[in-house]
């Protein structure tokens, strides 16, 4: 017989898998610009690397179009290592802090060297200039298909509003997450949950009343949550 944690605990892993789906399905037609975003970057392992870079602290269309106009000019480690800093500055602009992201953008090209090979686990890819624990959560899943839970703004409200995790902490809610949902479900959280947060429950004036979670979510109000 099953033990009553092991059967709460699953109750807990269906009821989340379900609201995941129910969400995946709301938003597939809301066309997040995230999706918009992980669909133009879908390519080899050093552009995902790099657009991940640029993606930080800047709007998925502001990085769309910056990655589009570096890639024009190199698309290789070897290529872009031959850009100078000012000149990748230049190509990047406007996301957020794009010196220092030129910068990083330069080191990780010489780290990688003339085979250009993106590493492949979590440890090395938090060895590379600028790139932190989301960012190489987000590498894994995207460039490697490997079973990474990116948390990142949206993943860490959004989590915590329905009750999956109660973390202080991005890496306190990327364990609580990975404990509650199936491995095979991991890559699909990010995405799911930060084209949700672009679209419905957004950080300030979430829309509560139409969301397909109202009736699930501990944290629903009549009227969006304000503040
Ligand atoms: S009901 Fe409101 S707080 Fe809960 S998931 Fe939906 S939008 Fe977010």
């Amino acid at each position: 017989m099953r033990s009553s944690s092991t059967a709460k605990k699953s109750r807990a892993e269906s009821r989340a898998v379900r609201q995941l789906e129910a969400v995946r399905r709301a938003v597939a037609p809301l066309a997040p610009p995230v999706s918009s975003f992980e669909a133009s970057i879908r390519s080899t392992p050093f552009r995902i690397l790099v657009s991940v870079l640029l993606s930080a602290r800047t709007q998925d269309p502001v990085t769309e179009k910056a990655a589009a106009r570096l890639f024009a000019m190199a698309d290789t480690p070897g290529k872009m290592a031959l850009l100078s800093e000012a000149e990748i500055a230049r190509l990047i602009f406007p996301v957020g802090f794009y010196r220092t992201k030129a910068r990083h953008i330069r080191a990780i090209c010489r780290e990688l060297g003339g085979g250009g090979r993106v590493p492949q686990t979590l440890d090395a890819l938090l060895r590379l200039p600028g790139i932190g624990r989301k960012s190489a959560n987000l590498v894994l899943a995207l460039a490697f298909s490997r079973a990474a839970i990116a948390v990142d703004t949206h993943v860490f409200r959004i989590s915590r509003r329905l009750g999956w995790a109660k973390g202080d902490t991005p890496v306190e809610v990327e364990k609580e997450l990975e404990r509650l949902f199936p491995r095979r479900r991991w890559n699909e959280v990010n995405q799911v949950l930060v084209g949700f947060g672009q679209t419905v429950c957004r950080p300030i004036g979430s829309k509560c009343p139409a969301c397909v979670l109202r009736k699930t979510c501990p944290s629903a109000q009549p009227r969006g949550i304000r503040r």
